[in-house]
C-alpha cells in the first residue's frame, strides 16, 4: 500500500516518521509523496503547544472528505498526541484507524496489517525503553545527495520545565545502549552520510538517567559518545540538539573543544536571564552559570558561535526580568536565537500561573529582542569578511540556481558559485566576500 506520513513539529518528530516509513517499506509498503497517492495516511503530532494540536486535528477533519471518497483508506496518528490524547480522539472521529504512542512506532506495519485484516480501530500508548525495535531505521538516500542524518540518543525527559508538556506526554528520561548508537552512526558513515545531528530532549544528560543536577564536572556519558562517533571514518561532523545548561559541566566542554568533528555551533537553551523567572521556571541554572559556559567555550574554542531558545512574557515577567534576557543576549552575542511568546499549555505547572504579562508588551519584547539579535548578526558576519571557512555543500541555492549555498562548521549559510563537478555532500573551502546578517557570500579557494 501507498503510505503518506506529515510530521508536525520537532526532529524528534521527523526522525521518528523517517523510522516509521524505513519499517513501513521493509513490510512492503511504499512511500507517497502526497495524501491523494496514499492508502494510508499517518499525521505524526506535536504538544508542545495547543496551536500544535488544533492542526493535527482540523486535518483530520479534511482527511475525513478523503475516507468518504476512497472508503479502503486507513488513517493513523502517531507521536505526543497520539500518546496523550489517542483514546479521546479514536472515540470522537469516527475515520480515524489508529493511534501509536511515542514509544511504538516499530508496531505500526503490524497495526496497518491488522486493521486490513479485522477492520477494527487500535490504540498502543505502551511505555518502553529507548532501544525500541526499528529505532535504528533509516531511509538513506545517497544517490540522491543525502549527506545528513538525524540520529536519536534517548527518549523522554525527566526536567518538568513549569511550561512544558514533553514530559508528560513522552515520558520519562531513556537513553539507548552506547553500543546501538555507534553502529547506527556507522553505519549511517558507511550510506555516505558526513553530518550526524544526535537528537534527545536533553542530550547532555545521555546515560545519566534520573540524576538530578548538580552534576559532578566529570561525569558526562555523552562526552564518552561524542568521542566514540567522532572515531568513525567518514563522519566529518557531529551536531547536537538540545542540552540543558545545568547538564554542562566541565568534562562536555573541554570534550566539545577537542573534537574536531563537534561542530562548533551550540545551541543552549536560555529560556530567561533572570534568575527569578529561571526558578518559577524549574530550570535548575541562574544566569551566571550560563554565561560560564559560554566563556569557557569562547576561551577554548576560536570562532564559536551559539544560538538559543527564549521564552518572552512568561507569567510574572518584570521589565527588569526582561533586560535581564536582553543583557545576556548581548553578552553571549548569539548567532542565532527561537524567541517564543509565552503561550500557556494546559497541564503544566506554569499554565496555572496568572498569564499576566499583556499580548502586546509580550510583542513589544519579542520585536526588541529580535531587533538585538538582527543587530548582533550583522556585526558578527561583518567580522567574517575577508576569512576561509570550510563548507558542506548542500546544493544550488534557494534564490539563485546558478549558485551553491552550504554551512559553515558554525552553521553560517554560505552562498558561492560552484566548482565543475561539485556534488552535495563535498567540503569545499571558501573565502568570504561580503556578509548580510543571515548569509555570507564568496568564492571556492583555488
Ligand atoms: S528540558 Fe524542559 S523544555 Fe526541554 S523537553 Fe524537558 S521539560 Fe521540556
Amino acid at each position: 500500500m501507498n503510505v503518506y506520513i506529515k510530521t508536525y513539529g520537532c526532529q524528534m518528530n521527523e526522525r521518528d516518521s523517517e523510522s516509521a516509513a524505513a519499517m513501513l517499506v521493509s513490510a512492503g509498503h511504499r512511500i507517497a509523496g502526497t495524501e491523494e497517492e496514499a492508502d494510508i495516511v499517518i499525521l505524526n503530532t506535536c504538544s508542545v503547544r495547543e496551536q500544535a494540536e488544533r492542526k493535527a486535528i482540523g486535518k483530520l477533519g479534511i482527511l475525513k472528505k478523503l475516507k468518504r471518497e476512497r472508503p479502503h483508506m486507513i488513517f493513523g496518528i502517531m507521536g505526543c498526541m497520539a500518546q496523550s490524547r489517542g483514546e479521546e480522539l479514536l472515540k470522537s472521529v469516527e475515520h480515524l484507524d489508529f493511534a501509536v504512542g511515542t514509544d511504538n512506532i516499530h508496531a505500526i506495519p503490524e497495526i496497518v496489517e491488522e486493521i486490513v485484516r479485522k477492520k477494527r480501530k487500535i490504540r498502543c500508548d505502551d511505555r518502553r525503553g529507548a532501544d525500541t525495535p526499528g529505532i535504528d531505521a533509516h531511509r538513506i538516500n545517497a544517490e540522491q545527495g543525502q549527506f545528513s542524518a538525524f540520529l536519536s540518543i534517548s527518549r523522554g525527559c525527566n526536567r518538568y520545565c513549569s511550561y512544558c508538556i514533553v514530559p508528560y506526554v513522552r515520558g520519562p528520561e531513556r537513553s539507548r545502549d552506547m553500543d546501538g548508537i555507534v553502529a547506527e552512526a556507522r553505519s549511517l558513515a558507511d550510506h555516505g552520510i558526513r553530518e550526524i545531528m544526535l537528537l534527545g530532549q536533553n542530550v547532555a544528560a545521555y546515560g545519566l538517567d534520573g540524576v538530578p543536577p548538580p552534576i559532578a564536572e566529570d561525569n558526562s556519558p555523552f562526552s564518552e559518545l561524542l568521542e566514540r562517533i567522532s572515531a568513525i571514518d567518514g563522519i566529518r561532523r557531529i551536531r547536537f540538539t538540545s542540552p540543558h545548561p545545568a547538564f554542562f559541566n566541565r568534562k562536555l566542554i573541554e570534550t566539545i573543544a577537542r573534537l574536531p568533528k563537534v561542530c562548533k555551533c551550540i545551541h543552549l537553551p536560555l529560556q530567561s536571564g533572570s534568575d527569578r523567572i529561571l526558578q518559577r521556571m524549574n530550570r535548575p541554572y541562574d544566569a551566571e552559570h550560563y554565561m560560564n559556559i559560554i566563556r569557557s567555550l569562547r576561551e577554548l574554542v576560536e570562532g564559536i558561535n551559539f544560538s538559543t531558545d527564549i521564552i518572552v512574557g512568561f507569567p510574572g515577567e518584570t521589565e527588569e526580568d526582561f533586560e535581564a534576557t536582553r543583557r545576556i543576549m548581548r553578552e553571549a552575542a548569539y548567532d542565532n536565537a527561537f524567541i517564543f511568546k509565552y503561550s500557556p499549555r494546559r497541564g503544566t505547572v506554569a499554565a496555572k500561573m496568572p498569564d499576566d504579562v499583556p499580548q502586546e508588551e509580550k510583542e513589544r519584547r519579542n520585536a526588541l529582542l529580535l531587533r538585538d539579535l538582527a543587530e548582533i548578526n550583522a556585526s558578527r558576519n561583518r567580522e567574517l569578511v575577508g576569512k576561509t571557512f570550510e563548507v558542506l555543500a548542500e546544493g544550488p541555492s534557494k534564490r539563485n540556481a546558478a549558485r551553491w549555498s552550504g554551512r559553515t562548521d558554525t552553521f553560517k549559510l554560505a552562498v558561492f558559485p560552484p566548482s565543475p563537478g561539485l556534488k552535495p555532500g563535498d567540503f569545499v573551502r571558501v573565502r568570504i566576500e561580503r556578509a548580510t546578517p543571515m548569509t555570507l557570500y564568496g568564492s571556492i579557494e583555488g
